[in-house]
């Protein structure tokens, strides 16, 4: 049987270190960690997400801001928003839950963001960062892979990683952190052609497809890592819905390790969207 790489487990130790960060930062009389959240419109899954994000962050300590806009809001006043918390000294961070409004340039908008205070590491400038190895915020979900995979690899030298999806948000930065790490990196995407035999050569496939079930069981060869990131709704003949990833988890048997959807990735992303908080407040505190 394949390793279970417990993703809850691992958000659940990420979330106690920035708490204690947090603590320490105060009770050195520095001022708690800020991270505001701009949520524009009522999309229910948005709203789902901000709620988890502002309930992890009074448990961590840090202060949330929440600044929760009418769908009809205008770019220049999210822009003008954007301007006032790049300002603040109190706000270490700042997140603009997407997708935003059709009638907002979301690329603007998060240009717009200060990249010293950019926890989603979505900003050009972190984005340059990044490719470079200079040491900017990094993206949250991309971080929280490399964590679940550190928890199985400790050396990364030379192994032949496959990532599907070649996203901004998540396939082309985990690729660029499997870089840094020596890893062979190989980005796949919608129009790889024989995709199961380029997976099939990996030591590491990171799956951020959104394509439930995608990876079967002959994709993956004996020993391999798997990492699950995609998230799909699917509803089933019951009319319940539930939660698919990118992989046939269950004809995985032969891999080393994998990681379950639910309770994988999706936990990870918020522990970093908080330790990246966290980080940002350390640095700006030095600045
Ligand atoms: P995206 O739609 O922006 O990109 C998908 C990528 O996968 C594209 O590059 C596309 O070419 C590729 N792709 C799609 N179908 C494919 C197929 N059949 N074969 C090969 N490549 C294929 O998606 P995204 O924003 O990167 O998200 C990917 C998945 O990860 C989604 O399911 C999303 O919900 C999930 N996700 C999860 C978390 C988390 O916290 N767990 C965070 C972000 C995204």
């Amino acid at each position: 049987m394949a390793d279970i790489i417990d993703g809850k487990a691992l958000a659940a130790k990420v979330l106690a270190g920035t708490a204690e960060d947090v603590r320490a930062i105060v009770s050195a009389g520095g001022q708690p960690p800020g991270l505001a959240v701009i949520l524009v419109g009522n999309d229910p899954a948005s709203e789902v997400y901000v709620g988890r994000k502002i309930a992890q962050c009074r448990k961590a300590g840090i202060r949330s801001i929440e600044h929760r806009l009418p769908a009809e809001t205008g770019q220049e006043v999210v822009l003008a928003l954007i301007d006032e918390l790049n300002a603040d000294p109190l706000v270490h961070g700042i997140l603009v839950q997407l997708p935003l409004p059709r009638h907002i340039d979301a690329a603007r908008v998060l240009d717009r963001i200060d990249p010293e205070k950019d926890v989603d590491g979505f900003h050009p400038v972190n984005v340059g960062r990044l490719s470079t190895g200079t040491g900017g915020l990094v993206p949250c979900t991309p971080l929280g892979v490399m964590l679940l995979l550190d928890s199985v690899i400790d050396d990364y030298r030379g192994l032949n990683v496959v990532v599907i999806g070649k996203s901004n948000i998540v396939g082309k930065p985990v690729s660029m952190l499997l870089l840094e790490r020596e890893a062979t990196v190989t980005v796949t995407h919608i129009e790889t052609r024989d995709l199961p035999d380029i997976a099939r050569k990996a030591d590491v496939i990171v799956a951020a497809a959104g394509a439930p079930q995608l990876v079967r069981g002959y994709w993956v060869k004996p020993g391999a890592v798997v990492i699950d990131v995609g998230i799909t709704r699917v509803v089933d003949h019951d009319g319940n819905t539930r939660i698919v990833g990118d992989c046939a988890t269950h004809e995985l048997d032969h891999a080393k390790a994998v990681t379950p959807v639910p309770g994988g990735v999706g936990p990870m992303t918020i522990a970093c969207l908080l330790s990246n908080t966290v980080l940002a407040a350390k640095r700006a505190a030095v600045a």
